[in-house]
């Protein structure tokens, strides 16, 4: 049976078209690109918030093969990633392989036809010989399971479905939430409504932001003379590897490093709020990197402010016209602003069903066993299925940096079963474990392991205490074992 596509490929993100180009340079053309979302650009198109920008310097958020001299900060606004996904859809002829507002409901492999079912919503099930699954890692919304909330009678609205309509001046507001997202989101909102409660359960590590406008020369020799930028971006990533490898997954070797960080952020913090019990307030207890640090440069100040409150008592209950803590204080709020994150591992690994040889459920599987994929792309069980968000898949701080690492192994892989004349792939047990024992052993050396996690509530952390998001080694290694991997660690038919 001849399946309709040669791929389908799930998301519409940077991730998603970055699995797009690969397969485009190696031949494929039947391609099929679905987004549940009504336009690309995934994470930069659903994330509209005030405030919203790159927090890894553009030069290195951006892939390498397209590079855009023309970002306008050190650290690019949302809007500008849009544009820059849609200059590369445009660019790579990828629009027109784009179908969106549709939602994949499952997948199932056909054994006998050796392709992908795929069902869409409320449609007739397509096939494809190859599934990519590109649906981002931070793509579920978490809503806060806390009790009366459903009573509120003003607006709710939760940072990745912002409503530019509503007019937050002179609002009594409310933010449930400190992670990077309202680290953004705070100072903007602070800046318009008449009263600002923040609520916090942990504290957030936060540096300062090296943030300026690039000026309009530089800019011009970045387009000029791209090797430029190309230098701007090796130094920029040289730095945020260091950080990651040695800071973060070498905190047994090198603990000053990591130290070094949290008290880089400590006194960022002392420079910015005087109020020693504000102060203390903010101070994480945990170590820095075991939930993911942020950079602000206004942040902190926006605390200084008279009618911005940091709220440290747990929140009890939410009723029609405000928040309870557990202490009984209410405080009247009209306006509730939820920037509660992301559910990764309950719903989000993976997004969608998807059932592979002998009925094998990949989201059953992965809560029964130990999550896990190889080189954090394919999964035993799962022929022709590049999962690309996948557990232990995440390699650097730019997430450019693991879109091309899994560009490589798709392109190692897809030339090796041309050559061979297959069409069908699968990773082999033995591969898939070796690699699972790897970076489980390199990662006990992580600051997730040696240093103190235990009051970070870090999304890193599954439902099974392990660290289970990063892959436990340096992107130049991550990119080395892409291009090297023994060809072996695949059956191909
Ligand atoms: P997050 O880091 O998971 O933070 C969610 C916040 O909501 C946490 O402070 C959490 O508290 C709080 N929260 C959740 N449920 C709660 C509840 N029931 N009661 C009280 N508090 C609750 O989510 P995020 O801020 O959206 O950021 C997620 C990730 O997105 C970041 O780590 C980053 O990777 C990425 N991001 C990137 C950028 C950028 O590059 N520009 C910007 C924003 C986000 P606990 O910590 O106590 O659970």
């Amino acid at each position: 049976m001849t399946p309709q596509y040669d791929a389908i490929i799930v998301g519409a993100g940077f991730g998603g078209m970055g699995a797009a180009i690969e397969l485009k340079r190696l031949g494929f053309d039947n391609l099929l690109i679905v987004d549940r979302e009504a336009d690309l650009g995934g994470t930069w198109h659903v994330n509209r918030y005030p405030g919203l920008a790159v927090d890894i310097a553009s030069v290195t958020y951006s892939y390498s093969f397209e590079p855009n001299p023309h970002w306008s900060r050190m650290f690019a606004p949302g809007a500008e990633l849009k544009r820059y996904a849609e200059h590369v859809a445009d660019k790579y002829g990828l629009r027109p392989l784009m179908r969106f507002n549709t939602t994949v409901d499952g997948a199932r492999w056909d054994e006998d036809a050796q392709l992908w079912q795929v069902q869409l919503r409320g449609e007739d099930p397509v096939t494809a010989r190859y599934l990519l699954t590109a649906t981002g890692f931070l793509s579920q919304p978490k809503m806060p399971d806390i009790p009366g909330i459903d009573t509120f009678a003003g607006k709710v609205v939760h940072s990745t479905a912002w409503d530019h309509n509503y007019d937050l001046t002179g609002r009594k507001a409310a933010v449930i939430g400190t992670g990077a997202t309202a680290v953004q989101l705070i100072p903007q909102v602070a800046k318009k409504v008449a009263e600002l409660t923040v609520y916090q359960r942990t504290p957030i590590w936060v540096t300062a932001k090296p943030d300026w406008a690039i000026p309009r020369p530089l800019r011009t020799l970045f387009t000029r003379l791209p090797i430029t930028q190309r230098i701007a971006r090796m130094i920029n990533t040289t730095a945020l590897e260091a950080l990651m490898v040695i800071g973060v997954l070498h905190y047994r070797q090198a603990p000053f490093t990591n130290k070094g960080a949290a008290r880089f952020a400590m006194a960022h913090l002392r420079r910015q709020v005087k109020d020693p019990e504000l102060r203390r307030k903010l101070t994480p207890d945990y170590s820095f990197g075991c939930k993911r640090p942020t950079f602000s440069n206004d942040y902190f100040p926006t605390f200084n402010k008279p009618h911005v409150h940091l709220e440290t008592t747990s929140i009890d209950r939410v009723e029609p016209d405000g928040v309870v803590t557990t202490d009984g204080r209410k405080t009247a709020i009209d306006t509730l602003l939820l920037a509660t994150g992301f559910n990764l591992w309950d719903v989000n690994f993976p997004a969608i069903e998807i059932i592979g040889r002998d009925g094998r459920d990949l989201g059953k599987w992965w809560r029964d066993n130990r999550f896990q994929a190889y080189e954090g792309v394919t999964i035993p069980k799962f022929p022709n299925l590049i999962s690309l968000n996948s557990p232990y898949s995440y390699s650097g701080l730019s997430y450019f940096t693991t879109i091309e690492a899994q560009m490589k192994h798709m392109n190692r892989l897809f030339t090796e079963l041309k050559r061979r004349g297959g069409t069908t792939f699968e990773v082999t047990e033995e591969a898939n474990t070796a690699f699972l024992n790897q970076v489980t052993e390199r990662l006990e050396d992580s600051v997730f392991y040696r240093g103190d996690c235990s009051t970070a509530r870090s999304y890193y952390f599954n439902q099974h205490g392990e660290a289970a998001l990063l892959r436990p080694n340096s992107t130049l290694t991550t990119h080395r074992q892409a291009t090297r991997f023994p060809l072996s660690d695949y059956t191909y038919a």
